[in-house]
């Protein structure tokens, strides 16, 4: 489908146009298994000199249409769909480093990501360095190595809510030709489009936003078709790969060699691929993003406002309130706002933020964020528990932090369910 068309119309058309007599909705095909007449036929299919459905580890029809919409509305060129956002994350930089090799990133990641790229894949001899994202383009330079072979990002990090500085990353990966791969999670592609400002690669855990009702775990890879991996420091890209007859990526699959690798080798060997029924749910929340998100935005921006006045409340973090935020949003976001997650600081210690989260009526204390359903989170004693204090700050974890995922329910009630929760006791 066009990509001319709008985001809207993406949303709920790109992805399947069915034929004649064929289901209007997406199918889900719940079947491992695709039936072949010819010795022939299934040879060419399993050598990939044809495309074809194998079996649904590497590829499925309900899932190859959640993929397909999810590569109109980034502006990509092709995608492969995962188990989970975490495998999202793993199955992009596993299919770019190899041991011995080092990743670039800013310290400010998602915790599944921090670990990932912290505590696991050194294990697998995979390096990397996080700096703090404020530093300046030269010494994040200094940084790199030899043997750095990415720099990965997120457009909004998770709790921190900082906006990525494309400008000065991307003009970092361009300078050292390295792959710039963004995790677009928060920003979901109605708000963002990382591809458009210098990412080769994008992530996202359609977890969140893109599944939007907290039913289904899974995750995308977008491949902006956008990065020369024939320079010198991709073999795995370049030379013949044992595992299919010999093939080079690059010199087989020019338009997508990113793509056909991931899913032929790094899915096939790894096994982390969605599901049919999670990949239905995926396109059917996509189906309503783009109203969501910008209803998500408006409640966000609402309750951040209301939260800035309130004598209870010592501070508040919301991308579309503070002048850099706002900028950057400016800059790069198609939308005027940040998505629904916001975070703020309760006087009184945590007595006070117990009463709080108890006394909340339409918001809930869950373990998540981008649901319609508003829900609170205190990540120093959920998310960040297992780490002491000081690690806490030097993570972005302030004690008395409480981190809302708005939803999309009315306004004045989602305002009005903090108001009765934040006031305190008439003293008698
Ligand atoms: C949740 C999240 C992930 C991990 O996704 P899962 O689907 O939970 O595995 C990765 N990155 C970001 C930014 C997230 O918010």
């Amino acid at each position: 489908m066009s990509t001319a068309f709008g985001k809207g119309t993406l949303c709920i058309q790109a992805g399947y146009s069915p034929g004649v007599g064929e289901p209007r909705i997406l199918p889900i095909v719940q079947s491992t298994t695709y039936k072949y007449d010819d010795i022939e036929h299934v040879r060419r299919v399993m050598t990939l000199q044809e495309f074809g459905f194998k079996y649904s580890r590497t590829g499925n029809p309900t899932v190859a249409g959640f993929e397909q919409k999810m590569v109109a509305l980034e502006g990509g060129t092709a995608a492969v769909a995962t188990a989970s956002g975490q495998a999202a994350n793993l199955l992009a930089l596993t299919n770019i480093c190899r041991a011995g090799d080092h990743i670039l990133a800013p310290a400010t990641l998602y915790g599944g990501s921090y670990s990932l790229l912290h505590t696991t894949l050194p294990k697998f001899g995979i390096e990397a360095t996080l700096f703090d994202p404020q530093a300046s383009p030269r010494a994040i330079a200094r940084l790199v190595r030899p043997n750095t072979r990415v720099l990965f990002g997120e457009t909004i990090g998770n709790p921190g809510l900082n906006v990525l500085d494309f400008a000065k990353l991307s003009a970092l990966a361009r300078r050292f030709d390295l792959p710039f791969v963004v995790d677009n999670t928060l920003a979901t592609p109605l708000l963002c489009n990382p591809l458009r400002h210098g990412a080769n690669i994008v992530t996202h855990s359609a977890t969140k936003y893109i599944d939007g009702h907290a039913t289904s775990v899974g995750g995308i890879v977008i491949d902006g078709g956008n990065y020369d991996w024939n320079n010198g420091k991709f073999p795995d890209f370049t030379e013949p790969d044992p595992s299919y007859n010999g093939v080079s990526y690059t010199g087989q699959f020019p338009n997508s060699p990113f793509l056909i690798k991931a899913r032929a080798q790094i899915l096939r060997d790894f096994g982390a691929c969605l599901n049919p029924h999670n990949a239905f749910f995926f396109n059917l929340g996509l189906e309503t993003l783009h109203l969501r998100m910008e209803r998500h935005g408006a409640n966000a921006l609402a309750l951040a406002r209301f939260l800035e006045k309130h004598p209870q409340v010592a501070w508040v973090n919301y991308p579309g309130l503070n002048p850099a935020g706002r900028r950057r949003i400016a800059r790069h976001f198609n939308a005027r706002n940040g998505s629904g997650v916001l975070t703020f600081g309760l006087r009184g210690g945590l007595p006070a933020i117990d009463r709080f989260v108890k006394r909340l009526r339409l918001a809930a204390l869950v373990i998540h964020v981008g649901d319609a359903r508003s829900s609170v989170l205190h990540p120093a004693s959920s998310t960040h528990a297992q780490l002491d204090e000081e690690q806490q700050r030097s993570a972005g974890i302030a004690p008395e932090m409480i981190r809302v995922s708005v939803g999309i329910e009315d306004t004045a009630d989602i305002v009005a369910d903090f108001a009765q929760a934040l006031a305190t006791d008439p003293t008698p």
